[in-house]
């Protein structure tokens, strides 16, 4: 498999799949590669807002729609009817879908490391003037790379049992973990219910159990994860990083599958504009890296919010979430939050930083 290519893929999940779907048409030669076939390995609890499903053409892959989400805290519950609506989806459907939507060649290899713009792998080395690590929190291609417990990182567990259920609930009890939050996410025949945690020294695996055995759910099927939970350069070495390696997730809500979208889409555009000519591969890194740190004000809010939280004394949650759930509220807190990566953004061209424009094609 070894050889030289124009843009190297590495890593075929949502922000990999998201790159790759840019790139369609280009008749640049585009390997991406993961250690798994697409859509092998389940990674998240798969829901997102289904706006975002819609402007990808991935509707097919939804298995349960909410327009509510149900708060629950040791003294109130409470259920707030959001601007938008999230969905729950299968990952396998969800990512053959999106596959569908790029001519790139896919092949299976496990990343070991990089020396310049080499990337070795079981299978060979590979050479790109364009690479992009989509290999999710490692960090893979970038030294020293993050590892856990010391770097900022959250983990997340859960537990996939069959069954259904009509709400998307979350917890935030202390029962469950001091920093972050339970959830019960439905998805058609098969319950996703979990714990993740602010804090990567906290384990949650008991908490996870004790959380579904609350809910009347067997504990089995189990994945999880580490989550960034704080942005890091998009560009580095000339290396393109998007979604988890990049510190896309959201803090506080964990949310990362859209802002692999986003920024997938973003980077995929600025490698496309080196293809074409537009641009130098020294551009595409600069301003791919520019339009990413422009997000990092609403990224640090929402980080300190995450710290804020397990501070609050859990008898305040209550009264919290009651006066946060009139309808004003939480229209303008939901539509500022999708804002942070709103679905407009699959169809509308990327917007440039301020101060720099694309020379036009030759
Ligand atoms: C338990 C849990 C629940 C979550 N639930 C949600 C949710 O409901 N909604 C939401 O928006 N976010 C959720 N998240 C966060 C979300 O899963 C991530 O933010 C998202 O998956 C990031 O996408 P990505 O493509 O950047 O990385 P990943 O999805 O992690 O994909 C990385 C890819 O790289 C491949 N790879 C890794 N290492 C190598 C290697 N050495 N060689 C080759 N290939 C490699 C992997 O196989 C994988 O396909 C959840 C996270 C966890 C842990």
């Amino acid at each position: 498999m070894s050889g030289d290519f124009d843009v190297l893929i590495c890593g075929a999940s949502f922000a990999g799949l998201a790159v790759a779907r840019e790139l369609a048409g280009s008749g640049a030669r585009v390997l991406m590669i993961d250690r798994y076939d697409i859509g092998e390995r389940q990674t998240s609890a798969c829901a997102a807002p289904t706006d975002w499903l819609s402007a990808l053409g991935l509707e097919d892959s939804i298995r349960q729609t909410f327009p509510d989400l149900v708060i629950h805290t040791p003294h109130a519950t409470r259920t707030y009817r959001l601007p938008w609506t999230f969905s729950t989806f299968d990952y396998r459907e969800l990512c053959a879908l999106l596959d569908d939507q790029n001519d790139v060649r896919f092949e299976t290899a496990k990343v070991d490391g990089r020396s310049g713009l080499t990337v070795h792998t079981d299978r060979g080395d590979l050479s790109a003037p364009l690479i992009v690590d989509a290999l999710g929190w490692r960090r893979m291609l970038a030294a020293p790379g993050y590892q856990p417990p010391e770097a900022p990182l959250s983990r997340g567990l859960e537990v996939h049992p069959h069954g259904s259920g009509a709400e998307l609930e979350i917890w935030i009890d202390r029962r469950y973990v001091p920093a972050g939050y339970g959830w019960s996410f439905p998805a058609e025949h098969e319950v996703r219910v979990g714990v993740g945690s602010f804090d990567p020294r906290f384990h949650v695996k008991e908490t996870t159990v004790a959380l579904a055995e609350d809910l009347d759910r067997e504990a089995v099927r189990y994945q999880g994860n580490w989550i960034p939970h704080k942005l890091r350069p998009a560009a580095q070495d000339e290396i393109f990083f998007v979604g988890d390696s990049a510190g896309h997730c959201l803090p506080l809500t964990a949310e990362g599958i859209r802002t692999a979208f986003y920024f997938g889409i973003a980077c995929g555009r600025e490698l496309r504009a080196v293809l074409e000519g537009r641009a130098s591969r020294a551009d595409a890194l600069r301003r791919y890296a520019s339009f990413s740190a422009s997000h990092r004000r609403k990224f640090e809010a929402m980080l300190r919010v995450q710290q804020l939280i397990p501070r609050v004394p859990p008898r305040l949650l209550g009264p919290a979430i009651v006066a946060m759930s009139s309808r004003r509220f939480v229209d303008w807190s939901f539509s500022h939050y999708l804002n942070i990566a709103p679905p407009s953004f699959a169809s509308a061209p990327a917007p440039l930083p301020a101060g720099e424009r694309l020379p036009a094609a030759a």
